[in-house]
């Protein structure tokens, strides 16, 4: 018997569709500068949980949890 195929959840990707993250409220930016939790540079500028990221940083790491799951999933390509 062959192994049964999961079907896919209807996940919702991390990135919005264009793949930059919109940090334009003003609750993203922090006078204070601390350590980026991605890379350690300093950083104002906050997360959605209020935690220093740099923008970039955060949109990597989207982008890359977006490609793992599409490629455990089988809807892309291989590692
Ligand atoms: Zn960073």
């Amino acid at each position: 018997m062959p192994p049964r195929r999961r079907e896919p959840a209807g996940r919702k990707p991390a990135l919005p569709p264009g793949g930059l993250l919109d940090w334009s409220d003003d609750w993203h930016f922090d006078p204070e500068a601390l350590p980026c939790r991605h890379c350690g540079a300093p950083t104002h500028l906050r997360d959605s949980r209020g935690i220093a990221a740099d923008k970039v940083c955060a949109e990597a790491e989207l982008a890359e949890i977006d490609r793992i799951v599409r490629v455990y999933s089988g809807d892309g390509p291989p590692c």
